[in-house]
């Protein structure tokens, strides 16, 4: 059965202070994996997690993970800022980024951090804008990857990365304008279970790195195996060992590269929703029940708190919580207040009865849940609050309030009159 990380009562005294909805946190649940993510990848001597920020960008989140060693992954200008509020610096932030503003990649040199490059045009637009800095990494399509496992994406439909062809061309190019030390990045498959595709993907950048040393004569410095660990947000599925898929990274290093003579290579990730999804949940309110063709659960959250569900039909467990131990004999869709049918959080979802006023704990959303959500329909998104390891509660984001959402008309005819109204209501 697949429990909430905190229990019934926990929640339930926190929703007597905290209205609902609100995201919650698990710190000693993040610190715990960052742990055992660090220990996985402990015999590579120069190991970075570089926590991918767009997964979930709250800086409190940010500021744990940084205690646990670990660095960030930005892409986009916020992102950058977040992490130099942080105190990231240097080779503590990696820029993986695509389709990339002139100005990104000026700050991203400013912080000196790690740019990973998504396309060989971009060598000379970084050399134009901001100059070649000493370390470089360049992001890798493929074109086609099978694993063993049935997880298969095609990159040759994806839009990032350079081209083998290009990458031949793009180290030497990038050496020649001063780079000093580089690095390989790709993500080839998103949310994979199973230990096979981080070893899978490691085989294929490792004997690249050979064959660009070949090549070019060019010894690449690291190995970024970027993110798509995934985690169980089915009840049936099973958790990834980050262990055992360290130890197969590790066979694959052993391998291939000592024989060649890269022995000396660093080895970063960029995981988000390995790291933090689990870790996370969000909490709701049942407010209204309804019987039509079909029975309905509204909440007080919608698509704009955790909008996977809407956009990818992605699972996520509900507990109703309180009830974990009754009998799952009533059949709901769960849905949000979004004039759009797909504002489901599930369908045709077996569990317990649910009463006006019952808690439900949405699973699963420490990653891409806060982070995607938007203000379609004029919803405001949602608090968040992290249930620190001592067991006490700290508000780390407040909820949006209407004036909030009219900032951005403050400098139009109607921007003054819409913060009195918002003045004047809840
Ligand atoms: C989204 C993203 C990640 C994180 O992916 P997860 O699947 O959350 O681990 C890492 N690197 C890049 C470049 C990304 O775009």
């Amino acid at each position: 059965m697949k429990k909430p990380f905190a229990d019934h009562k926990t929640i339930a005294k926190i929703a007597e202070t905290h209205p609902t909805p609100f995201h919650l946190y698990d710190e000693a649940g993040i610190r715990n994996t960052a742990r055992a993510v660090n220990a996985a990848f402990s015999w590579n001597a120069g190991y970075l997690e570089y926590f991918a920020v767009k997964a979930n960008p709250n800086p409190a989140i940010l500021a744990i993970l940084k205690e646990e060693g670990c660095g960030v992954d930005c892409s986009s200008l916020t992102e950058l800022m977040l992490a130099e509020a942080l105190g990231f610096r240097g080779p503590k932030i990696m820029f993986s980024s695509n389709a990339t503003p002139a100005a990104d990649f000026i700050y991203a040199r400013e912080l000196g951090a790690t740019v990973n490059l998504d396309d060989f045009s971009h060598i000379d637009f970084l050399d134009r804008h901001a100059g070649i800095p000493e370390t470089i990494c360049c992001r890798y399509n493929p074109g086609r990857f099978d694993i063993q496992t049935g997880i298969m994406d095609s990159p040759a439909e994806a839009k990032y990365g350079f081209t083998k062809e290009q990458l031949r061309a793009g180290f030497p190019l990038l050496r020649e304008k001063g780079a000093r030390a580089f690095g390989l990045h790709a993500f080839l498959a998103s949310n994979t279970l199973g230990p096979a595709y981080y070893p899978a993907l490691a085989r294929l950048l490792f004997e690249t790195a050979v064959w660009l040393k070949e090549e070019t004569g060019i010894a690449l410095s690291f190995i970024n195996l970027s993110g798509g660990v995934g985690i169980p947000y089915r009840p049936e599925e099973e958790a990834n060992d980050i262990g055992r898929i360290g130890a197969l990274v590790r066979e694959a290093y052993e391998e291939i590269l000592a024989p060649a003579k890269l022995a000396g290579l660093r080895l970063c990730t960029e995981m988000g929703r390995f790291m933090l999804g689990p870790h996370g949940c969000l909490v709701a309110t049942a407010l209204h029940s309804k019987d039509i063709y079909k029975r309905y659960i509204g909440l007080d959250a919608c698509a704009a708190d955790l909008m996977r569900p809407a956009v990818y039909g992605a699972y996520h467990h509900i507990t109703v919580s309180g009830k974990e131990d009754r009998p799952a004999d009533h059949i709901y869709d769960i849905t949000g207040s979004l004039c759009e049918n797909n504002d489901k959080f599930a369908v045709d979802r077996a569990l317990p009865e649910i009463k006006k006023g019952d808690l439900l704990v949405i699973h699963d959303t420490g990653a891409h849940g806060y982070a995607m959500g938007y203000n379609y329909n004029g919803k405001l998104r949602s608090a968040e609050l992290l249930l620190c390891a001592n067991g006490s509660v700290r508000p780390i984001r407040r909820a949006e309030r209407p004036a909030d959402y009219f900032a951005t008309l403050s400098d139009t005819p109607f921007g003054e009159r819409l913060n009195e109204i918002a003045a004047r209501l809840p």
